[in-house]
């Protein structure tokens, strides 16, 4: 299912603004956030290094960015392939988005975690430092952190005051980089972290519940699966919309000084809220008897409720979320159904 990209959506082509000589560097493109910010990017004038893992015919949406779009294959485990693109680039912004991103797994792959979360942020914060991007300016550094950096903290909700108290592989890894952020920061650097909560659209992989839950709601209601297995459904999320948190990205990293901020709706929903509104979407009432749990879905120390608070984000960068709860799950049922009935 990860490998499989919903039709993009039928917009008239609008004339491309001209370049505007700033370039960015963004690890992790072929990823959902990768794919939104080199889209944004792009669409502003920006010429963007994407880098990925992975060699292969590239995702439409990626293949239509055309040449304000440069590939780079490089194996980010190894921080020194990382290190070199940022001194070969010399780019004014680099978004670190490249990740281990699923929790579970990283419980799994402790090991690779640490590499992809930890240490290549730290390859690159330090390869960073003294490049000079193509505007002349220093190079800016956005980290993508995460909202499971205060799982831990046992404060609803979390805001940049909330003390980091990781409780999962991820989440530690995650810390690791946020702390080496603030201490680059404090050495002058212009290095910001977006304290991401999770984020959701139609190019979720599906290792992720809600991408799960439309993707199995979608096959239930087209009569090719017959049940939803998963863990805890009582854990909340705060939801939001993944172009949406690109789009505070940018804006972080281009404020008038570096500062960490949190990325969210400041709103949470169960998992079953989640469900709820797919099988709605899908024109399925009753839904309860097609929803079983499995224990082998449930993780160890999964946090119960991580909800952001974005004040900051609203005041600060003027940002906020432009799509509902509704709307995401909708989105991404929608697309789904779409891909079966193509
Ligand atoms: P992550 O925790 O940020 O990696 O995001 P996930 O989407 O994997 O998990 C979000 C929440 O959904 C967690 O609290 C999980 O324990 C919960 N969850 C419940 N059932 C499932 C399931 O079947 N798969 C996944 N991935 N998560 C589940």
């Amino acid at each position: 299912m990860s490998e499989l990209h919903p039709p993009a959506p039928v917009a008239p082509a609008a004339p491309p603004v001209p370049l505007t000589g700033r370039t960015a560097l963004v690890t992790g493109v072929s990823g959902q956030d990768g794919g939104y910010l080199a889209e944004l990017l792009a669409a502003e004038g920006t010429l963007v290094h994407g880098v990925r893992r992975g060699t292969g015919p590239l995702p439409p949406h990626l293949a239509a960015l055309g040449d304000r779009l440069v590939v780079h294959t490089a194996d980010l485990l190894d921080p020194s392939a990382a290190a070199a693109l940022v001194r070969e680039v010399a780019p004014d912004e680099v978004y670190n988005l490249a990740a281990e991103s699923s929790v579970a797994r990283s419980w799994s792959q402790p090991v690779e975690t640490a590499l992809l979360d930890a240490v290549l942020p730290a390859a690159i914060l330090h390869a960073a430092a003294g490049v000079t991007g193509t505007s002349g300016e220093p190079v800016r550094v956005l980290q993508a952190s995460s909202a499971e950096v205060y799982a831990g903290a046992g404060v609803t909700p979390q805001s940049e005051a909330t003390p980091v108290v990781p409780v999962t592989p991820y989440g530690a890894a995650k810390a690791y980089a946020h702390h080496l952020v603030q201490l680059h920061r404090a050495g002058g650097m212009f290095a910001v972290n977006a304290v991401l909560y999770p984020h959701e659209s139609p190019r979720r992989p599906a290792q992720f519940v809600t991408r799960k839950i439309t993707s199995t709601v979608a096959a239930i209601a087209r009569g090719r699966a017959d049940e939803l297995v998963l863990g805890n459904t009582a854990a909340r999320r705060d939801w939001g919309w993944a172009p949406d948190s690109v789009r505070a990205m940018v804006l972080a990293l281009r404020h008038g000084e570096p500062l960490d901020v949190v990325v969210a709706t400041g709103t949470s929903h169960s998992v079953e809220d989640f469900v709820a509104a797919a099988f709605t979407r899908a024109g399925i009432d009753e839904w309860r008897h097609l929803v079983r749990s499995d224990p082998a879905f449930w993780r160890p120390n999964d946090a119960a409720d991580l909800v952001g608070d974005p004040s900051l984000a609203r005041t600060a960068l003027g940002w906020s979320t432009t799509v509902a709860f509704a709307d995401v799950v909708g989105s991404m049922v929608d697309a789904d159904l779409a891909l079966l009935d193509a």
